[in-house]
């Protein structure tokens, strides 16, 4: 049970002095009857605007084709972002909706985005060692022995002190690869293959964890239920 202002205003249809005010106007029904007091607690089930349910009272869990060009931070001076993608009300949100970890502007592909903070943590933490799939395709060939030196799990970054975790890669041409990673260092697949002078030249996530991008187009997001992970 939810305080209708509050209700409103976090799943961001308006300020709260708006909803305030949409409550008093008669706006707002609770189990079919008008609710003019917006302090009423009330299952956000039970609650119309307008006639209409409620946009996704419980959260929100979304599988964006992150283009290329747009960075996962919230932060405006860094550019435009992926949740310039989204509809307002969406963005409007509290908790916001939240990319579950990063890709970095120049890379593509599967990137999850939600409001539910413990969703994020469970995910991101290096315990749950998600495998995320990228696709890589490098300046110059593969140098040889690439594939032994990733999956030993003995390879340590420029100024890092701990090896990467083992990683899987499959080789797909002469300059192109994926690579498997079950963890999420800061540009880790570009640093991975720079540290043995192949620079990649473009990246692109096709799965985390048993999600696949599958044909979605880039820009384009599909929802998934909250109860997605329930099991990972
Ligand atoms: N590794 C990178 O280098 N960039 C990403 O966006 C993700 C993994």
């Amino acid at each position: 049970m939810r305080r209708l202002d509050q209700l409103l205003a976090n799943l961001g249809y308006c300020s709260r002095r708006e909803a305030r005010e949409w409550i008093r106007a008669g706006r707002v029904t609770v189990a079919g009857k008008i609710e003019k007091d917006f302090g009423a607690k009330a299952d956000a089930t039970a609650v119309r605007v307008d006639g209409e349910p409620l946009d996704h009272p419980d959260g929100l869990l979304l599988l964006l084709h992150k283009p290329v060009g747009l960075v996962c931070s919230h932060d405006e001076r860094e550019g435009p972002n992926v949740y310039s993608l989204l509809p307002p009300r969406w963005r409007a949100r509290n908790p916001l909706v939240t990319s579950i970890g990063r890709l970095d502007k120049d890379t593509s592909g599967l990137l999850l985005l939600t409001d539910q903070s413990d969703l994020v943590h469970r995910l991101t933490s290096p315990k749950h060692k998600v495998p995320k799939v990228y696709h890589a395709t490098l300046a110059t060939d593969l140098p040889a022995g690439l594939r032994e030196l990733f999956a030993a799990g003995t390879l340590v970054l420029p100024d890092e002190s701990t090896p990467c975790a083992p990683a899987q890669l499959d080789v797909l041409g002469p300059r192109a690869a994926a690579l498997t990673l079950t963890e999420g260092r800061y540009h880790q697949v570009r640093r991975m293959f720079g540290s043995q002078g192949a620079e990649v030249l473009t990246l692109h996530r096709t799965r985390f964890g048993h999600l696949d991008l599958g044909d979605l187009p880039a820009g384009h997001w599909r929802e998934l239920p909250l109860g997605e992970f329930a099991r990972e």
